[in-house]
């Protein structure tokens, strides 16, 4: 796998006009791996999210892609599922993700099919998004995100209220587009649990700061040599340490 460093946070801040969202984050983000996103409510996920997508400015710190000296995202293609996604109803999933192409002057038309295929939409082509369960939803915002070829995928919460069919199926895709394609996912959950299934790496953040970021591998030797062996406990003793 290539272990290239995508992006890079260097000291990002960022404050709404009280409220402090982030505070002096660092991270290094590489390709092809799986970053699960951890922490309390209210903690900074969706706006360390936004920030690194451009959607909002942050106060203070810079964001690298790809080794660059300043903020360039032009070469950098985002895919991002927050909150829920912006969908036509009246429309089939098939011309939702045509929408998309066209606005973005993607002409491979030919791609939709097996991006349906990927998301377990491969058959449902004529049903109108109206009539779509939340899952199929949550699947199709995950399709939407990946029809321009993204390099990073950015997933809030793709998982909240989904039944556990629905969990699963999502899980699925996620693994079988990290498979296919050379893609880095960035993936916030409270459902410890499922995340573990998922990730390769770890950032836990609680009251805008980072706690911790580091391989999967990493944190359960940590977990052996402090006799911890559920990673719900190492994740609270982490974020209640921290106070
Ligand atoms: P959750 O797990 O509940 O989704 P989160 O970790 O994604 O939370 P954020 O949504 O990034 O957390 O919020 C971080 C902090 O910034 C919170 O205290 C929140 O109230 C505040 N905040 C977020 N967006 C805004 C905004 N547009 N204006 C003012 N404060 C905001």
């Amino acid at each position: 796998m290539d272990e290239s460093e995508v992006i890079k946070i260097e000291n990002v801040s960022k404050k709404y006009k009280t409220e402090i969202a982030l505070k002096n984050c660092s991270l290094i983000l590489q390709k092809g791996r799986i970053y699960g996103v951890v922490g309390p409510n209210g903690a900074g996920k969706t706006t360390l999210f936004k920030v690194i997508l451009g959607l909002i400015e942050p106060t203070e710190g810079n964001i690298l892609f790809e080794g660059d000296t300043e903020i360039k995202k032009s070469d950098i293609k985002f895919g991002a599922l927050i909150e829920t996604p912006y969908l036509n109803p009246e429309l089939t999933a098939y011309q939702n993700l045509r929408y998309i192409q066209i606005i973005a002057g993607n002409d491979n038309k030919d791609k939709i099919p097996a991006v349906l295929q990927m998301v377990g939409l491969g058959d449902v082509e004529k049903k109108k998004v109206k009539k779509f369960s939340l899952g199929m939803k949550q699947r199709l915002g995950i399709a939407m995100a990946i029809i321009n070829d993204a390099d990073i995928l950015i997933l809030d919460e793709p998982m909240n209220g989904l039944d556990p069919e629905g969990i699963i199926e999502i899980r699925e895709v996620i693994l079988r587009l990290q498979k296919q394609q050379d893609i880095t996912i960035v993936i916030s959950s409270h459902i410890l649990g499922e995340l573990d299934k998922l990730v390769t790496d770890y950032i836990f953040i609680k009251k805008g700061e980072i706690l911790l970021s580091d391989s999967k591998v990493n944190i359960e030797e940590k977990m052996v040599d402090n006799g911890i062996n559920d990673f719900e406990e190492f994740y609270l003793r982490t974020i209640k340490a921290y106070e």
